[in-house]
């Protein structure tokens, strides 16, 4: 039977070990794998039914993964540690001869800009290995990219505007939280805001632009331009695609808070010395700040992602919002987390059931969109992510020709 290997134990990754672990047909045995063993047993205990074997790796090093690899011998490694470890992790699993996958793409540490560069170039060794690597299967990347896919497949006969958004209206009693790895999600809201439109990428300064969004079960709320990863592979993959952009709503206390961090340098990534010791003002406030798993007890409220589309159909116009919908207290029931780690951590999970029975077997490096859709969003309800399409959905963004 096949076994599969996780590496990372935050907030993901307990929610991608908790639905492995509801599977022992296809995963008798999960290898938990993470530079802190203790947050692999702490996760293998909250699960006693389940088969867990914690490890520690140091991710970064390809030599120390190889050798748990041909350790364990399973047939798919799923990388829910951080963006850095994405080519190390993707050089180990090539020299061990097993399938990869994770959920964003890999970030220089010295540089904050996400590009698929540096893992499309693997695409040629995995092919000629016979292995696949699935590329950013959380939710966005990896849900929204499969929501595009769908409906360049069932509904478009072209897209032509994209727009993705994203609101996280619950409340989890803190005056300032992140809901995923700091470090990760300060890197990201802080750079510059990017977008595609006629084949460019357009950039304006962070947070500069914001515009009404309605949000199913929420209602209107400001969404800020940002720049995310699947822009730049839907862009590639839908060359039809005349402009894309990405939204991300944040409340009035997280951007006051942010926005003095930001002046008082708390979110720079380059070291500053303090006594004597090398400090990264970045890492320092992760540190200050709680962890994004322990917010899930007490979080309540909704989540909302979704893409909003405009594109022809039959020669005629049409537009359609694909999207889902889930409360932070669903994913407290059903796996102990926020709703935002659970929407990042179940589709890895199907994704790895689908890769290891053979439903998606692709050898080369590949991005969401460029798999079948079909099967992951199938398997989304049941594993606790409803989704649903409206057609002739009235847009939001007005600024594009009729
Ligand atoms: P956490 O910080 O909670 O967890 C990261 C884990 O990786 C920790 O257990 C950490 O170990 C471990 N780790 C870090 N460096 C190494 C290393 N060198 N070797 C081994 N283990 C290491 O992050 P999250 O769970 O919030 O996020 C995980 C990933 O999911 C990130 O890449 C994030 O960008 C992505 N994500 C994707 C989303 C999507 O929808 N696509 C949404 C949200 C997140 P330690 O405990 O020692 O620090």
């Amino acid at each position: 039977m096949p076994k599969v290997m996780v590496v990372g134990a935050g907030a993901v990754a307990q929610v991608t070990v908790c639905k492995l672990s509801r599977r022992p047909d296809l995963f008798p045995e999960i290898v938990l794998a993470s530079r802190n063993v203790e947050k692999c047993k702490a996760i293998a205990e909250r699960l006693p039914h389940a088969r867990i074997i914690p490890e520690a790796v140091d991710a970064d090093q390809v030599a120390d993964t190889v050798a748990l690899l041909e350790k364990h011998r399973p047939a798919l490694l799923l990388n829910l540690a951080l963006p850095y470890q994405d080519l190390p992790l993707m050089e180990a699993c090539l020299q061990a001869g097993v399938d990869y996958l994770d959920t964003a793409s890999y970030e220089p540490p010295d540089i904050p800009f996400y590009e698929y560069k540096y893992q499309w170039a693997y695409q040629e060794q995995y092919e000629k290995a016979g292995l696949m690597a699935v590329l950013g299967i959380g939710f966005d990347p990896g849900v929204t990219n499969a929501f595009v896919a769908y409906a360049a497949k069932h509904i478009f006969d072209e897209i032509h505007y994209l727009d993705i958004v994203d609101c996280n209206a619950g409340d989890h009693g803190r005056p300032f939280a992140t809901n995923f790895n700091l470090e990760i999600n300060l890197r990201e809201i802080t750079q510059p805001g990017r977008y595609y439109e006629n084949g460019k990428l357009v950039e304006i300064p962070a947070l500069s632009r914001a515009e009404d969004v309605r949000f199913p079960e929420i209602g209107v709320r400001k969404a800020y331009l940002i720049y995310h990863e699947e822009l730049e592979s839907l862009t590639k993959h839908f060359p039809t695609l005349r402009r894309a952009r990405f939204w991300m709503t944040f409340s009035e206390s997280y951007l006051m808070h942010l926005r003095a961090f930001m002046n008082v340098g708390l979110t720079r990534i380059d070291p500053i010395e303090y006594e004597g010791h090398p400090v990264v003002p970045i890492k320092f406030l992760q540190k200050l700040l709680p962890d994004p798993a322990s917010l899930a007890p007490t979080y309540t409220g909704w989540v909302s992602i979704g893409v909003q589309l405009r594109g022809v159909y039959q020669g005629k116009p049409r537009t359609a919002f694909i999207y889902t919908n889930i409360r932070h207290e669903w994913a407290y029931q059903d796996c102990g987390s926020q709703a935002v780690a659970y929407t990042a951590g179940v589709p890895p999970a199907i994704a790895a059931e689908l890769m290891v029975q053979g439903t998606w077997k692709k050898p080369g490096v590949w991005n969401v969109e460029q798999l079948d859709p079909d099967p992951l969003l199938e398997r989304l309800p049941e594993a606790g992510l409803p989704w649903k399409v409206v057609l002739d959905y009235p847009l939001d963004f007005t600024d594009v020709p009729e």
